[in-house]
């Protein structure tokens, strides 16, 4: 296993293995670039089928939190962390409290918030081992009710980014009557979803859950919709809230949508996809830029944390995407590659 010559490595400026033989914990942490600020990333915990594999996906996920930092306006840096493991049979306290002593040795330079196959309390856990952990909302915060789970601020941000695309692409200053397609409705796709329904637009919705699917026919009043027959559905945008890599060669020939925008991370599955979906005239909002609302939420949460500061740089989403709308039409360029250059710009100035 390869790491400064990995394909994904990117200059990252540290990477840091961890076992700790007690727990049984199997970690990594790669920080990508700290220009701006310390790294902050998600924890993923994960039962990757080899080493090279979790290597490979905190690579790719930490440069991603880079870029989605520099747009968001964040003065914080990009980095992640995995533990090699099934956080259904294999997380123990005493394998997370290793953990939060694997991101103290690093001394800040990474800060910590949970991800897929880790949550708040795991977050909790940490905490006494580290000051560096992010967006742990304290007594006050819970008292208001949050909890410090950031998907409320990621479904958030993407409802305004999918205003901002459906602006740019349908000429549409509301969503009532936007037909939309929501992949995956699980803690940010439901939000999502209700956020939707609520500003008038009609839902289809698929995931592998099925009571998810069923809540949104109940709730919302969404047509369920089988997993593959999303991507080909008669809709005006197709919104990704599952998984990675969806926009493919399989994928995007059958896109009817005009508008691609949804929370999921590392949609294109490869570069070129980003080309294929401009070639077909479909407008992709770039995903780190349109679900960066949870790092926002994580930036402020604290004891002076303002809901309606919070909202305010939510929207900010929307005004970041109609410049690289704007910059990918005037320039015939895929929208992905406009953002990338433009996060370049800042945090490499
Ligand atoms: P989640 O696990 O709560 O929801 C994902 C849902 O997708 C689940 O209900 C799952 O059953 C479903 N799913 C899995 N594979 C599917 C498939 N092939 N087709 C349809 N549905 C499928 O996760 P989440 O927190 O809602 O995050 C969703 C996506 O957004 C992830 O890619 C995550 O990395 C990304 N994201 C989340 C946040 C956040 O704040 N939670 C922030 C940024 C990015």
């Amino acid at each position: 296993m390869s790491v400064f010559s990995h394909p994904d490595f990117d200059a990252h400026e540290q990477v840091s293995f961890r076992l700790d033989r007690a727990s049984g914990l199997r970690g990594i942490i790669a920080v990508h670039n700290t220009r701006l600020g310390r790294a902050l990333g998600g924890c993923r915990m994960w039962p990757y089928a080899s080493d090279a594999e979790a290597l490979t996906d905190v690579l790719r996920l930490s440069r991603g939190m880079t870029y989605k930092a520099a747009l968001a306006g964040l003065p914080q840096g990009g980095g992640k962390s995995v533990i090699i493991g099934d956080p259904r049979h294999d997380k123990t306290p005493a394998l997370i409290r290793a953990m939060g002593r694997f991101v103290n040795s690093l001394g800040g330079t990474y800060v910590v918030a949970e991800d897929s196959g880790t949550n708040v309390e795991d977050m909790r856990l940490m905490a006494t081992e580290t000051r560096f952990v992010g967006g742990l909302a304290d007594d006050r915060a819970v008292a208001a009710g949050r909890t410090g789970d950031p998907s409320p601020a990621t479904a958030r941000g993407v409802f305004v980014g999918i205003q901002a695309a459906v602006r740019a692409a349908l000429g549409r200053e509301d969503l009532k009557g936007v037909r939309v397609a929501v992949q995956g409705v699980g803690n940010v796709g439901f939000r999502l979803a209700r956020l939707l329904a609520n500003a008038g637009a009609s839902l289809w919705v698929s995931d592998l859950y099925q009571p998810a699917v069923e809540r949104c026919v109940a709730e919302l009043a969404a047509v369920a919709v089988p997993m593959e027959a999303i991507y080909g559905l008669d809709v005006d945008v197709f919104s990704p809230c599952a998984l990675g890599a969806v926009l493919n060669d399989r994928s995007i020939p059958q896109l009817k949508a005009r508008v691609v925008a949804g929370a999921a991370n590392n949609q294109l599955a490869r570069p070129k996809h980003d080309h294929a979906l401009m070639d077909r005239g479909i407008l992709y909002a770039p995903d780190y830029v349109v679900n960066a609302g949870g790092i926002i939420d994580i930036y402020y949460e604290g004891p002076g944390y303002s809901e309606s500061v919070v909202r305010q740089h939510l929207e900010r989403i929307g005004f970041t995407l109609g410049e690289i709308f704007e910059h990918a039409r005037r320039e015939h360029r895929p929208t992905g590659e406009v953002a990338d250059r433009m996060a370049e710009a800042i945090f490499r100035a």
